[in-house]
C-alpha cells in the first residue's frame, strides 16, 4: 500500500499558533497511539472528508484553545492520511505533555456511535501512517491506544483490539471463505446451467419437464462435448482461412498458378494449419 498523504495545504489547514504549536519532540517517539472521534459519526463521501478535518481543527483551536489540531495524523474511512502536527511537531492529543512527547497520535475517523468499526481502507491507511511514523519519525514499534496510561474509552474497542493485535493489514481474502447457503448454491447452479444452455444451445433447459432427470453433471458433460464440437469446427474454419491466405499470397507474388497448383497449395496450407492447430488443441484440451 502506498501512503495516501494529504498535506496541510491540500486539506486547507489553518496555520498553527506560535510558539506552542511549533514545539518539537524532545526525543525519538516510543511508538504510535491511536484515537477515535468519540462522538457520533456517519460515513460520508470522500469529497467531504477534508471539511471534516478542518472542523476538528477548528474545534481544537477555538473550542479547546489548542494551538493546532491535536493529532499527528488523521485517517479517513477511505484510507487517506491527513497531516496534522506531522512528524516533527509535538501532538497534544494523548492526555498530557509526557504522553504527547512519548508517542505519535493518529486519529481514525470512526465514531462512538453511528460508524463504530473502521473500514478496510481505513485500517490500511492507519497501517500506512504507522509505517510512515516508524520510518520517517522515527518511532519505535510500540503500539497502543489513547486509553493506555490515560482514563478514556478512546480509541473504542474495535480499534483498540486491532492495534493491540499489531495493527495487521485487513485480510481481503476473507470474503471468499464465506460459506454459501444451500439456497445460494442451488441458485448458482441454476444460473450456470442457464448460461451454458444459452451459450451452447443445449436442446433442453435443466430442470424442465422435458428432461427432469438431467443432473448438473450431465449438463456439464454435454456442454463439454458441444464445446469440443464447436472447437473442431472453428479449427477447420481457421485452417480454411489459412489455406486461402496462402493461395492469395502466392497469387500476389506473381500469379501464373494452374487450377491444380491452387488446389495443391490450398491443401498444403490446410494441412499445415490443421497440424499447428492440432498441437495447440493437444496442449489445451484436458480431455485430449
Ligand atoms: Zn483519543
Ligand atoms: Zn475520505
Amino acid at each position: 500500500m502506498a501512503l495516501k498523504l494529504v498535506s496541510r495545504s491540500q486539506w486547507g489547514a489553518r496555520d498553527y499558533r506560535r510558539p506552542n504549536g511549533a514545539t518539537l519532540y524532545s526525543g525519538k517517539r516510543r511508538g504510535v497511539k491511536l484515537h477515535y472521534l468519540g462522538t457520533a459519526y456517519s460515513d460520508r463521501p470522500h469529497t467531504q472528508c477534508a471539511a471534516y478535518v478542518r472542523q476538528i481543527q477548528a474545534q481544537h483551536m477555538d473550542g479547546n484553545g489548542w494551538s493546532d489540531i491535536g493529532y499527528s495524523f488523521v485517517v479517513c474511512t477511505h484510507g487517506y492520511v491527513y497531516e496534522g502536527r506531522g512528524l516533527r511537531r509535538r501532538n497534544s492529543a494523548n492526555g498530557n505533555t509526557t504522553l504527547n512527547n512519548q508517542d505519535y497520535a493518529v486519529l481514525l475517523m470512526v465514531g462512538s456511535s453511528g460508524l463504530t468499526e473502521p473500514t478496510d481502507a481505513q485500517l490500511n491507511g492507519a497501517r500506512d501512517a504507522i509505517e510512515y511514523c516508524r520510518e520517517e519519525g522515527p518511532a519505535g514499534t510500540w503500539l497502543g491506544g489513547h486509553r493506555d496510561g490515560y482514563a478514556t474509552a478512546c480509541p473504542g474497542d474495535a480499534i483498540y483490539a486491532w492495534v493491540k493485535a499489531g495493527a495487521p493489514r485487513p485480510d481481503t481474502s476473507k470474503e471468499d471463505d464465506m460459506p454459501l447457503t444451500a439456497a445460494e448454491k442451488k441458485e448458482l447452479a441454476a444460473l450456470v446451467a442457464d448460461q451454458v444452455w444459452k451459450r451452447d444451445g443445449l436442446p433442453v433447459r435443466w430442470g424442465t419437464t422435458e428432461n427432469p432427470s438431467w443432473s448438473a453433471y450431465s449438463i456439464l458433460h454435454h456442454a463439454t462435448e458441444v464445446s469440443r464440437d464447436n472447437r473442431t469446427r472453428l479449427m477447420k474454419l481457421q485452417a480454411d482461412v489459412g489455406a486461402l491466405s496462402g493461395v492469395v499470397s502466392r497469387l500476389a507474388e506473381g500469379g501464373g498458378l494452374t487450377a491444380a497448383e491452387i488446389q495443391a497449395a490450398a491443401e498444403a496450407g490446410a494441412q499445415a494449419a490443421l497440424a499447428k492447430l492440432g498441437e495447440q488443441l493437444a496442449d489445451t484440451d484436458p480431455q485430449g
